[in-house]
């Protein structure tokens, strides 16, 4: 591991100076993804401007109904506050999906929003990789790409999944990314935040340079829905998905008024499957029409050698999930 030096910043303002004034900066928060990439040399900062102490540590009812969290809410309280398990169960269930508890007790709304890759290749620091070493090459893509690997929104320069629960359930449920930076403060859509790959893997996010994740807000509920998350994955714990999906749903009379479907697993980003849930609404609830939008959600998908089996598994990850919030 390198030498690096650590700041603690006591506001955003001293945590932007300090990350602006070196180029090589990373913001830390819980550490649990940083510290692992940088024992492996795969980040290597040359400061650690901590955000912990400069507050954006609550979580709060907004006049509008939305809820806002402070990017430093760890992981933990966020999955067990009232208001998330009362009307936002589909993020409780993801974040409580995730990890394990001691690493959901350190691990932070802003981290896990931005937290890097599962790819053994980008890893490994060795094997070429276009998210590490641009122009490089993707070793996955003719390698063993099966647990993590994306069969929605990959490119010939990467096919990794993006890793997260909780950005699922997010998706799922509608939400904004507040940022402060050198240029002051902006909001991002949540959808719009994370990056496909395209052409160029290593830019993964809209963060401009230096700016800081202050909190995320998340959508107002939709009156009388259901929400539910789940995770299919190899083993039942402390396990990434292999697919996932986190569903909102609205009915009135047998009817489906209203759908949100997110996926996990697949995609090269939280993934929202637009198609299908515009297909559901006005729908009956009944297993055919559940089949039927699972196979629109994956109707653009592109297997690899070794991942092919996510595509039925995404499906029926649809089809159980609406089953489940409906029952
Ligand atoms: C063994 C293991 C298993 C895991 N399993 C799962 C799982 O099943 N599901 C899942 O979803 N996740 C899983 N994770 C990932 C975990 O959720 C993330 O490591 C965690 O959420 C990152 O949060 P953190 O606060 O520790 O971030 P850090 O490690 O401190 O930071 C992560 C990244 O975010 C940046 N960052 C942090 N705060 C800010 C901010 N305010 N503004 C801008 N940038 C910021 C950092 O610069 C860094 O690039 C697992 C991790 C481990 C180690």
């Amino acid at each position: 591991m390198r030498d690096f030096s650590y700041q603690q910043a006591d506001s955003v303002g001293a945590a932007i100076k300090a990350h602006a004034t070196d180029k090589d900066s990373a913001y830390i928060a819980g550490g649990t993804t940083l510290l692992d990439l940088a024992k492996l040399e795969v980040m290597r900062p040359a400061k650690l401007v901590d955000v912990r102490k400069t507050g954006f540590d609550e979580i709060e009812r907004l006049d509008d109904g939305r809820l806002r969290i402070g990017t430093n809410v760890t992981n933990t309280d966020l999955a067990y506050h009232e208001d998330v398990q009362k009307h936002y169960t589909v993020l409780s269930e993801a974040l409580l999906s995730g990890a394990s508890t001691s690493i959901r007790n350190k691990a932070t709304t802003g981290g896990n929003v931005m937290q890097r890759v599962r790819c053994s290749y980008f890893r490994d620091n060795v094997s070429p990789c276009n998210k590490r070493n641009p122009g490089s090459g993707c070793s996955a893509i003719d390698g063993f790409n099966r647990s993590v690997y994306a069969v929605l929104g990959t490119s010939k320069h990467c096919i990794v999944a993006h890793p997260s629960d909780m950005c699922v359930a997010m998706a799922a449920i509608g939400a904004t990314i507040s940022v402060q930076g050198p240029n002051g403060q902006r909001e991002i859509d949540f959808l719009d935040f994370h990056l496909k790959p395209g052409n160029t893997p290593w830019k993964e996010h809209a963060l401009d340079a230096d700016e800081m994740i202050t909190h995320v807000t998340l959508d107002a509920p939709i009156e009388g829905a259901k929400s539910h998350y789940l995770k299919l994955r190899d083993r039942a714990s402390y396990q990434f998905a292999l697919a996932s999906s986190g569903v909102i749903v609205a009915v009135d009379g047998g009817v489906v008024k209203q759908a949100r479907i997110a996926l996990g697993g697949v995609g090269t980003k939280p993934w929202r499957a637009h198609n299908a849930e515009q297909a559901l609404v006005g729908q009956p609830i009944d297993q055919a029409n559940f089949e039927q939008v699972a196979k629109l959600a994956f109707q653009d998908a592109q297997a690899y050698e070794h991942n092919a089996f996510k595509i039925p598994l995404g499906q029926q990850a649809i089809v159980r999930s609406l089953t489940t919030v409906t029952a």
